[in-house]
């Protein structure tokens, strides 16, 4: 294993899902190629049923993907030009695009030891800025941002919350689960996200029916019936084909992909022992769903590592090594509101590494990867 440093232990194991689903998945393409009907119909409607019943949540609305989901989200709550939205700088860039997207400008307020907006930081930004409307956390990793904190402050201070659950579809931390105390949950079917279609999708979860019905006319051209446009709206609907996928077969399989990914976190957090690496766990590690499984790695020694893996044929990635405020597309575009010195933030951008960790991962792939970071030399 590991010569020529061909790949053997990958983060996504596309080919194995097809492998074990495609039959599944073909016949639920067949049944919508047969019924004619392609965008916005039962096959949507089903599958927003059958997500609101596993998330626990009144109303579902399917869209494009996970960025249109915030982007709405904060359209639908009223969030607009000049309003601020406190969210967190490591994250998936397109959190802080959905909030750009809006016309709202991002507050950046630091992270805790898991890399998730810390409350504290929140609430002091909250009384530095004026016009903030919104909070964004991001369940980032497959665990729950400290809804309960974020949702006594929001509260208090008269601001909604958007939930950023693209990594934390049916994810919990102290009995709350993903989506149910923000105004909305905005989930992502990217391929690579523990609910994957093939190809992009998305949705947003809600408890509020005036809200589904503003979401559903903004995906649709703002358009309240056919021919009449009530908003300026977007085209973002989820396709019925993978609407069919989602619901007939993907979802089925949720709860045991996210059951596999639990032993596989348990598995690195008890065995992995090496003085240079730290795992991390989690707030609440059985309630998170283990979208990714991060590591943090001395500055200094981490492309070592990442490069010691890559030789043994292990994938791994970094979530993320920039920081939102430092990207170009931000720095060219504004000045950045960011709030105190962003220090847990930079530890994640300068040290984090994400070991392999998907449902398909054999235990000898899972036991591989523990044997060979314990015997790194670095
Ligand atoms: C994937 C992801 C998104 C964006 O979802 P898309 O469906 O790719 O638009 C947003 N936020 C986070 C945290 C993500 O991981």
């Amino acid at each position: 294993m590991g010569s020529n440093n061909r790949i053997s232990v990958y983060s996504n194991n596309f080919d194995r899902l097809w492998k074990a689903h495609s039959e599944e998945v073909l016949a639920d393409v067949k049944i919508v190629g047969e019924s004619g009907w392609y965008i916005l119909g039962k096959e949507v409607e089903s599958f927003e049923s059958a997500l609101a019943e596993y998330t626990n949540t009144a109303f579902t609305v399917g869209c494009a993907n996970g960025m249109d989901a915030i982007e709405m989200s904060l359209r639908a709550l009223g969030v607009k030009a000049g309003d601020k939205v406190i969210t967190t700088p490591l994250s998936a860039f397109a959190t802080a695009l959905a909030i750009i997207r809006a016309g709202a400008e991002p507050v950046f307020v630091d992270v805790d030891e898991f890399g998730l907006i810390c409350p504290k930081a929140v609430e002091a930004a909250l009384s530095e800025f004026s016009n903030v409307s919104c909070i964004v956390p991001v369940h980032l990793y497959g665990h729950l941002a400290d809804m309960r904190a974020l949702s006594d402050i929001a509260d208090k201070y008269g601001v909604v919350i958007v939930e950023d659950a693209a990594q934390g579809i049916g994810a919990s931390r102290g009995g709350i689960r993903a989506g149910q105390l923000g105004a909305t949950g905005c989930i992502s079917f990217y391929p690579t996200k523990n609910l994957c279609a093939l190809g992009d999708g998305g949705a947003i979860i809600t408890d509020d029916k005036a809200l589904a019905d503003s979401l559903r006319t903004i995906r649709n051209y703002g358009q309240s019936e056919h021919y009449t446009h009530d908003v300026i709206g977007l085209n973002s609907r989820l396709d019925e084909v993978q609407a069919g996928i989602l619901r007939r077969t993907m979802l089925k399989h949720l709860d045991i992909w996210i059951k596999r990914r639990r032993e596989i976190a348990a598995k690195y957090l008890s065995e992995i022992k090496h003085s240079a690496v730290t795992t991390l766990g989690g707030p609440d590690p059985a309630g998170s769903v283990w979208h990714l499984f991060p590591v943090l790695i001395p500055a200094e020694k981490r492309l070592a590592f990442i490069d010691f893996l890559k030789k043994a044929g292990i994938q791994s990635g970094m979530h993320y090594p920039i920081l939102i405020p430092d990207q170009k597309a931000i720095r060219n575009h504004m000045s950045p509101h960011i709030f105190d010195k962003l220090e847990c933030a930079k530890v994640f951008s300068d040290c984090e590494v994400s070991l392999p960790i998907n449902p398909f991962l054999s235990e000898g792939e899972v036991e591989y990867v523990i044997a060979t970071i314990n015997e790194w030399q670095g």
